[in-house]
């Protein structure tokens, strides 16, 4: 299946919220899978560090377990096979955390494994192995050098934790108005997070092995000239109203905060020379419309009211499960999210605003 098709998919249910997410992460992807092509490409043209190996081994990090989860699988596995001697092996590591569903990823392999022999013969698709590790990708999750190229997409924004001793009251997590502590704390923490994510790959990455990271970031220094944070602010104004409403009550939206970091490109590249073990080949910015369905900035019939449910169904499937364990419940999603999409649509009419996504190439050194 290719990455059109996939997305056309999720299009097909524009009411569903996992759907509306999925294919946004999905234009997120699929930007990357174009780089990670050539960066493999790279690998075996350039010979480096395979010439001992008898496999190929791949980690995907934050795979989830959707439409989109083993779209990089099918990528790398088509690459390999236009590029290889038809006997190297193949292995590729799913990861995500522990509650997620992996055993409807399981279910989905007897028939992947189906079409790779009808695509590529039995012989290469007995050569693919595809395997599970559930844990934090904050952890060490590999044994040392064992793997060849690491991909993460739309994950490495999630930080550990929210920041120890925050207070953030009216706000969920950074944006224009938070106390500039507020800002430091989530900055220091997405450094300690990124920095021990780094050290870890490093011992697990063979020397010359490539990383492709794409996460949520911005192009600008300050939050003032950048909208990355602003949808959660949105959310924060929607719990707001809810708790003037009585629906809510306001000290539970006072404590409510997301691990949620969006980090502007030069702190990345801070913390990938500070943390010295990999060498930065490509740094790209790309953007993308709030409302994963609106794909046309020309289009003058623009529909914000369509546009702020789409983007509301996308926050919610993000936020559902942290607003739920924080509230309890209890907590009406349908109306916060009803006085969300209508603080989105209100938004969009003065403004066609865009996500910004970063996405790094890393070569072990
Ligand atoms: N990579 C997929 C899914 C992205 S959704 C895509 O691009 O479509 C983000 C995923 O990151 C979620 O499944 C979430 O569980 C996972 N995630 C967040 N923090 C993580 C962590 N510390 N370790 C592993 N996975 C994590």
């Amino acid at each position: 299946m290719n990455t059109k098709s996939i997305l056309r998919m999720n299009q097909g249910h524009g009411e569903n919220s996992y759907a509306n997410n999925s294919s946004l992460q999905m234009k997120v992807m699929s930007k990357a899978l174009p780089i990670v092509k050539d960066i493999i490409n790279d690998m075996f043209v350039n010979n480096l560090s395979l010439e001992m190996s008898e496999s190929f081994n791949i980690a995907d990090l934050g795979c989830a377990s959707g439409p989109n989860t083993l779209l990089l699988v099918t990528e790398v596995i088509d690459t390999i096979y236009n590029l290889s001697n038809k006997n190297l092996q193949i292995l590729v590591v799913l990861n995500d955390l522990y509650k997620n569903d992996f055993n409807s990823i399981f279910t989905t392999l007897p028939s992947f494994n189906e079409k790779l022999k009808e695509k590529y013969g039995f012989e290469f698709s007995q050569n693919c192995f595809i395997t599970g590790v559930p844990s934090s990708f904050y952890e060490r999750l590999f044994p040392c050098k064992s793997l060849h190229f690491v991909h993460s997409s739309n994950s490495l924004h999630w930080l550990s934790q929210v920041p120890k001793n925050l207070d953030n009251k009216g706000h969920i997590c950074i944006d224009k108005a938070c106390a500039p502590n507020v800002f430091d704390a989530y900055k220091d923490q997405f450094y300690n997070d990124f920095y021990t994510f780094l050290n870890h790959r490093s011992c697990e990455i063979v020397p010359n092995g490539r990383m492709i990271l794409t996460f949520m970031g911005r192009s600008f220094p300050d939050l003032l000239n950048d909208d990355s944070c602003y949808l959660y602010e949105l959310l924060a104004q929607s719990l707001n109203d809810m708790a003037s409403q009585g629906l809510v009550k306001q000290d539970d939206v006072d404590s409510f905060n997301i691990p949620l970091y969006a980090p502007y490109k030069d702190e990345v590249e801070a913390i990938i020379v500070d943390e010295k073990s990999f060498h930065l080949e490509k740094i790209e910015i790309s953007q993308f419309n709030w409302d994963p369905l609106d794909d046309d900035d020309n289009n003058n019939k623009f529909d914000q009211i369509r546009s702020g449910i789409n983007v509301a169904n996308c926050i919610r499937s993000v936020t559902e499960p942290m607003l739920v364990t924080h509230f309890g419940e209890l907590i009406s999603l349908k109306d916060v999210f009803k006085i969300y999409a209508n603080r989105v649509a209100n938004h969009l009419k003065t403004k066609r605003t865009k996500v910004v996504n970063l996405t790094i190439c890393l070569r072990k050194i």
